[in-house]
C-alpha cells in the first residue's frame, strides 16, 4: 500500500486506534516494539521518534546510543484484535542514524540495499513464499508453555482429532484481516504441529509477513488457551518446524527461473542461482538455521535435510524443485527454520544465488535416489556433502564464506557472531538429563 500521511490519519480516526506500536527487528529475529500513545502521530509521521539504541543487544555501542526511528508507511496496518485499552496500529520501522541515514545493524536496512544487487543484475524482484511450522503447547495456570502437545493429530488430519483446528481457522481469519492471502492452512505430520502457507511477496515483504504472522499465531493461540512455538525442535523423536523457502527471481518478462526450453524446463539462471545455493549451503545454515536447537532438527528421518543436494522429484535433499511451472516455477530450499531473522535469511539466499549466476556455478547433478538410503560411500560418489551438524560448525563455515559474510555487511556480522558463540559456549556448559542417564549408573 503506498499510503500518504493524510491516509494514515484517516485510518487511525475510522479505526478508533488508541495506541501505536514502532516494530523492528534485532539480530535474533526478535520483533522490538516501542508503544506511543496517539497523541504522538505527528511526531511519528515527521520521523521524529528517538529511541535508546545501546538497550538492544546487538545494536549499538553507548556512546552512539541515539537511534531514531522512521515508519515505512507502506507497512501500516490496525492490529484487528482490540485490547483492553482500544486498537493499536502497527508499523514496522527503519532504524536510522541521528543524520538521517540508515543504521546498518537494522536487518531490514541492510535487506534493501542488498536488493539493490538484484536489481544491479537486471531483476525485478526476489520472489518468497514461506511455510513457517509451529507447534501449539498446552499452557499452565500461569500462562507458562509445558510441554504437553494440545493433540494427537498428524498430517492433513481433521477434526476432532485436531483440537488445533478452531485456533488455526482463527489464526487464517486473522490473517486475512490484515491483508495476507492465505494459501493453505493444515495439520503438520508432529501432534500438536500446525503449518499456514501465505503467498509468495517480494523478499521485503515477505521477511515482514514472516514477522507479522508470527505475532498472529502467538496472540491468538494465547487467546486459545494454547502456547505457540517457532522452536525448532521441542521434542525429541517427533518431526520439528522448518521454514521452507521457495524462491524465484522475476525480471520483465516474467519468472526467469521458468524455460519452456530448458531441462526439466528450467531456464539457464534457475541452474546457476541454485548452483550459488547449494555452493554455500553450509554457511546459509549460520543464519537459517541459527540457534542451538536448530541443529537438532537436520537429523535423518524427520523430514528435515541432512545432506548438501537437489531433486525435482523427492524431498529428501536440500533443495527440492516442484512441479509447477510457468508463473510458480520456484527453487524450495528446506533447511531453514523459523527461529532465522527473516532479513537476514534472505540476504543472504539472495546472495548466494546472484553469486551462482555471477560466476556460472554449476549445480551437481538431481539426485533422485532417497538420500537417507544411501551409505557414506555412496553419498561420496555423488559428491553429496552433509549441512553442519552444530551451531559451531555452522559458525566456522559462514567465517569461510565471503559472500555470505558480504550480504551481511560488517555490522550485522560482528553482532551475530559474537552473540551466537556465546550462545553456543553456554549450552557447552550445560550437563543434560541425557547423559546422565547414559552414563551415570554405566562408570
Ligand atoms: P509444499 O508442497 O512444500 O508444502 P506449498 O505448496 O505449501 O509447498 O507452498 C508453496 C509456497 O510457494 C507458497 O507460499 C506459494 O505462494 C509459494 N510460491 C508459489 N509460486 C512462487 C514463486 N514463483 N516464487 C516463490 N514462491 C512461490
Ligand atoms: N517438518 C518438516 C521439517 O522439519 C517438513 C515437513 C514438510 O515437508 O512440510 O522440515
Ligand atoms: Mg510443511
Ligand atoms: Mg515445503
Amino acid at each position: 500500500h503506498d499510503y500518504t500521511k493524510d491516509d494514515i490519519r484517516q485510518m487511525v480516526e475510522k479505526e478508533h486506534v488508541n495506541f501505536l506500536r514502532l516494530m523492528f527487528t534485532d539480530l535474533f529475529g526478535t520483533v522490538k516494539n516501542v508503544e506511543l500513545p496517539i497523541s504522538q502521530l505527528d511526531e511519528l509521521l515527521d520521523n521524529k521518534i528517538m529511541f535508546d539504541g545501546s538497550s538492544i543487544e546487538g545494536f549499538v555501542r553507548i556512546e552512539e546510543s541515539d537511534m531514531y526511528l522512521f515508519p515505512d508507511l507502506s507497512t501500516w496496518m490496525t492490529f484487528p484484535w482490540s485490547e483492553e485499552h482500544g486498537k493499536i496500529a502497527g508499523v514496522i520501522c527503519s532504524v536510522r542514524k541521528p543524520n538521517g541515514e540508515y543504521f546498518e545493524g537494522d536487518p531490514r536496512n541492510n535487506l534493501i540495499r542488498v536488493l539493490k544487487d538484484m536489481e544491479k543484475a537486471g531483476f525485478t524482484s526476489f520472489n518468497i513464499g514461506p511455510e513457517p511450522e509451529f507447534f501449539l503447547f498446552k499452557m499452565d495456570e500461569n500462562g507458562n508453555p509445558t510441554t504437553k502437545l494440545n493433540d494427537s493429530g498428524s498430517y492433513f488430519d481433521r477434526a476432532p482429532m485436531d483440537q488445533g483446528e478452531d485456533c488455526r481457522r482463527e489464526i487464517v481469519l486473522t490473517l486475512e484481516k490484515m491483508g495476507f492471502d492465505v494459501e493453505a492452512a493444515h495439520h503438520e505430520v508432529a501432534p500438536g504441529q500446525h503449518e499456514v502457507d501465505f503467498k509468495y511477496a517480494n523478499a521485503l515483504e515477505t521477511a515482514d509477513n514472516i514477522q507479522n504472522f508470527k505475532i498472529v499465531v502467538k496472540t491468538i493461540a494465547k487467546r486459545h488457551g494454547l502456547y505457540a512455538t517457532f522452536m525448532p525442535k521441542p521434542l525429541s523423536g517427533i518431526n520439528g518446524s522448518g521454514m521452507h523457502m521457495n524462491m524465484s527471481l522475476f525480471h520483465d518478462k516474467g519468472n526467469a527461473f521458468y524455460d519452456k526450453n530448458g531441462e526439466l524446463e528450467l531456464s539457464q539462471d534457475a541452474y546457476y542461482f541454485l548452483g550459488g545455493l547449494l555452493k554455500h549451503a553450509k554457511a546459509i545454515a549460520a543464519i537459517g538455521d541459527p540457534t542451538v536447537n536448530s541443529y537438532k532438527r537436520l537429523v535423518p528421518g524427520y523430514e528435515a535435510p541432512v545432506y548438501i543436494a537437489w531433486s525435482a522429484s523427492n524431498r529428501s535433499p536440500l533443495v527440492r524443485i516442484p512441479a509447477t511451472r510457468g508463473l510458480s516455477t520456484r527453487l524450495e530450499l528446506r533447511s531453514g527454520d523459523p527461529t532465522a531473522n527473516p532479513y537476514m535469511f534472505i540476504a543472504v539466499l539472495l546472495e548466494s544465488g546472484l553469486d551462482g549466476l555471477r560466476n556460472k556455478l554449476q549445480p551437481m547433478p538431481e539426485t533422485s535416489r532417497n538420500i537417507y538410503k544411501m551409505d557414506a560411500e555412496e553419498r561420496s560418489e555423488n559428491e553429496i556433502e552433509s549441512l553442519p551438524e552444530t551451531l559451531k560448525d555452522a559458525l566456522n563455515e559462514l567465517a569461510k564464506d565471503d559472500v555470505v559474510k558480504n550480504a551481511l555487511g560488517e555490522r550485522l556480522l560482528k553482532g551475530f557472531n559474537t552473540a551466537k558463540h556465546l550462545e553456543y559456549d553456554a549450552y557447552k556448559l550445560q550437563v543434560s538429563e541425557w547423559e546422565r542417564k547414559q552414563y551415570m549408573e554405566h562408570y
